[in-house]
């Protein structure tokens, strides 16, 4: 079988890095195009030194002058490019066949756009970008011929769930009643609202089951990423807001679920571990062997549920208002809830101050259609100053 071209955007976060871990295991399928970095330039080199890709891209100017000097001093064999214009440029390369979408936030945006529009295989982790533009990148990627395959773990649970072949039917052509987003509930799940009062970004990024990015940590502890989750499996299989449930599943073992109409549920599990979303992503149609753990149902004995509750994780309530009022609406949360959630990782704003930024920030600005990727990157520069101000505006109360 022929090598498979990948280029990685964001190979130095935890996603990129699983997917070399994939990519390590099955040397004779995949080739390295490009790698990409914003600023961890020690890690990246080490990267290229074990997969030599031909290019490499890292955003940030100074980590990228420490970059050239050391690649220099080991003779690596590869082009060095600097800034944001070469991540669209090593996904659009012809050579490549496949790209790991893996930047986090609205960054990511514009190569994983570039990818849809030059009809590559896309394996989607960065779920701001699909949040973002929505309707827009789904008919670029159709239009062009692009392939976009889940690696957020619930999307990919509920992709496993349904027929192979689930991109050319609907869900009312597949018999689906139902999808079941399960979430781990975060750090904070039991926590009273008087005890979120106060926790610290050490205690949110700190995730019971998952290791990830400080951002989709912070995220999954307000719940914000369920909601982020809810628009993206909108956009990714076509269901209706009333489609979409969610559940908490502390244990993280069954990874979301798809109801059809004749009640029978079907659910993805194992254990905590994206590296199997991502070979799932990687191999399909085919699936990759891997060095994961097995489930032990011995000792896993039973499986918790409890509800999600929306007076002390209100996230996931405006989640669900900016997908019922469309338009450039769910632009509007993500940003503001990337800046609230910077603001709250540098120690400028508190914990439930986040959802109260967000909804502030949605009530600020005015419906908009979301015609173009100007409008909603207009939209998206808009939401951000306003949540500067708002927490701005916050500090005094601190
Ligand atoms: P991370 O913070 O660990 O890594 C982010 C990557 O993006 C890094 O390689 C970084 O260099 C790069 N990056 C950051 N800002 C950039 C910029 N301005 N320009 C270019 N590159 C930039 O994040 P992560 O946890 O790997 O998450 C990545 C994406 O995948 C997010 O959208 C997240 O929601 C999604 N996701 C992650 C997980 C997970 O388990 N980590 C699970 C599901 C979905
Ligand atoms: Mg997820």
């Amino acid at each position: 079988m022929q090598q498979q071209a990948i280029t990685i955007l964001g190979s130095t976060g935890s996603i990129g890095k699983n997917t070399l871990d994939v990519i390590a295991q099955h040397p004779q399928m995949f080739s390295v195009y490009a790698l990409t970095a914003y600023q961890n330039s020690e890690l990246l080199l080490r990267q290229c030194q074990q997969f030599s890709p031909q290019h490499v891209v890292i955003v940030d100017e100074v980590a990228a002058e420490k970059f050239i000097v050391n690649a220099k001093a080991i003779n690596l064999d590869c082009e060095i490019h600097v800034g944001t214009q070469a991540l669209i440029d090593v996904v659009e390369a012809n050579k490549v066949d496949m790209v790991m979408a893996a930047i986090v936030g609205a960054a990511g945006l514009l190569p994983t756009l570039a990818a849809a529009k030059a009809g590559k295989k896309i394996l989607l982790a960065n779920k701001e970008a699909l949040v973002i533009t929505g309707e827009l990148f789904m008919n670029m990627a159709k239009h062009n011929g692009a392939t976009v395959l889940p690696v957020d773990s619930e999307h990919n649970a509920i992709f496993q769930c349904l027929p192979k072949d689930s991109a050319r039917f609907s869900l009312t052509d597949m018999g689906v009643k139902r999808l079941i987003l399960t979430a781990s509930g975060g750090p904070f799940r039991n926590y009273s609202l008087q005890q979120l009062k106060t926790v610290t970004p050490e205690q949110a990024y700190t995730h019971p089951n998952w290791n990830m990015g400080k951002k989709i940590s912070v995220d999954s502890a307000t719940l914000m990423n369920k909601g982020l989750e809810v628009i993206e499996a909108h956009w990714l299989f076509g269901a209706t807001v009333a489609q979409i449930e969610a559940i908490i599943q502390p244990q993280s073992l069954i990874h979301s679920m798809v109801e059809y109409i004749d009640g029978s549920v079907l659910a993805e599990l194992g254990v905590p571990d994206m590296r199997t979303a991502i070979s799932y992503s990687l191999g399909f149609p085919k699936r990759l062997s891997l060095n994961v753990n097995s489930l032990n149902f011995n000792k896993i004995k039973s499986l918790e549920f409890q509800e999600i509750d929306l007076q002390r994780f209100p996230c996931m309530r405006l989640a669900y208002e900016a997908l019922a009022i469309g338009g450039t609406m769910p632009a509007c949360l993500n940003a503001a809830n990337e800046i609230a959630v910077a603001a709250f990782l540098a120690g400028k704003l508190r914990f439930l101050q986040i959802a109260k930024i967000v909804e502030q920030t949605m009530r600020l600005l005015k419906f908009e259609q979301a015609k173009d990727v100007e409008t909603i990157l207009s939209v998206d520069e808009e939401a951000r100053s306003v949540a500067r101000q708002l927490i701005a505006a916050e500090k005094t109360t601190l």
